[in-house]
């Protein structure tokens, strides 16, 4: 493990643009639960349908109004739950001090909880979205609230009128195309990405590290299992992700000062 975190760290160093993407595992040890594996919300409640997106299309008032009269999957009502207790973790504040440094040019996130923000990280893609917003459908404007659960439905957006729902992209929902160029912006840029927690199935977020790696980057997969992305990955390390990030950190500072 020592050893590996070392590699890791020249190869941060020699990086001309490192990208960091994390996903579940990240924020697992935030006490937010997974949908997947054995500690699944969709393990324990049954996997949902996933057309969320449509439903709320549908009839968007019914939608928001079963969200405040608690008349949704049980599994939703855990993760909110959980969303509204949890808080960043050391890894987070290890990585957002990493950011500031600048080993590490970005962040790719596919969690919604907002946690790499909360911890200080400054260039961060959500790329489903962050729980504590709204977005417009038809603008993508975006509105920041304080908290996870909006009393109301929300009015139509101020600037066009539109649909406004959470900026979570639900199951369904194509990814917003600013968050998706910007996404790929940083793709193309980068030389090194290092993909922490996440079980690279989710299209399209996952389909990014195969751009990556098409484009001649190194990647570096940190996970507590061997996943899809192993084969395409030039580095695998065995870590949950807090202890991985506050190691690097630790690394990257011993040796700066030599
Ligand atoms: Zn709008």
């Amino acid at each position: 493990m020592k050893n590996k975190i070392k590699q890791i760290a020249q190869l941060v160093y020699k990086s001309k643009y490192a990208v960091v993407m994390t996903g579940a595992g990240m924020s697992v040890e935030s006490g937010i639960p997974p949908f997947r594996g054995t500690t699944g919300i969709w393990t324990k409640y049954g996997k949902p349908k996933l057309d969320s997106f449509s439903d709320f299309k549908k009839n968007p008032t019914k939608w928001w109004d079963d969200r405040r009269n608690l008349t949704i999957d049980k599994h939703i009502i855990e993760l909110r739950e959980s969303l509204t207790k949890a808080k960043p973790h050391d890894g987070h504040y290890s990585l957002a001090r990493i950011e500031k440094a600048r080993y590490i040019k970005s962040i790719i996130t596919q969690n919604i909880d907002g946690l790499d923000l909360v911890a200080g990280s400054k260039n961060v893609i959500e790329i489903h979205g962050n729980r504590k917003r709204l977005r417009c459908l038809e603008c993508n404007n975006r509105i920041d609230l304080e908290e996870y659960i909006p009393i109301y439905a929300p009015d139509p957006c101020e600037f066009c009128g539109g649909t406004v729902k959470f900026d979570t992209v639900l199951f369904g929902e194509p990814i917003p195309k600013d968050i998706m160029k910007s996404s790929r912006h940083e793709i193309d840029k980068s030389d090194l990405i290092i993909a922490v927690g996440t079980s690279a199935t989710v299209r399209p977020a996952s389909g990014l590290l195969w751009i990556a790696k098409s484009q001649g980057a190194k990647i570096i997969e940190v996970n507590i299992e061997k996943t899809k992305l192993t084969a395409i990955s030039d580095y695998y390390i065995k870590s949950k992700a807090k202890s991985f990030f506050v190691n690097l950190e630790d690394e990257l500072a011993s040796n700066s000062n030599h």
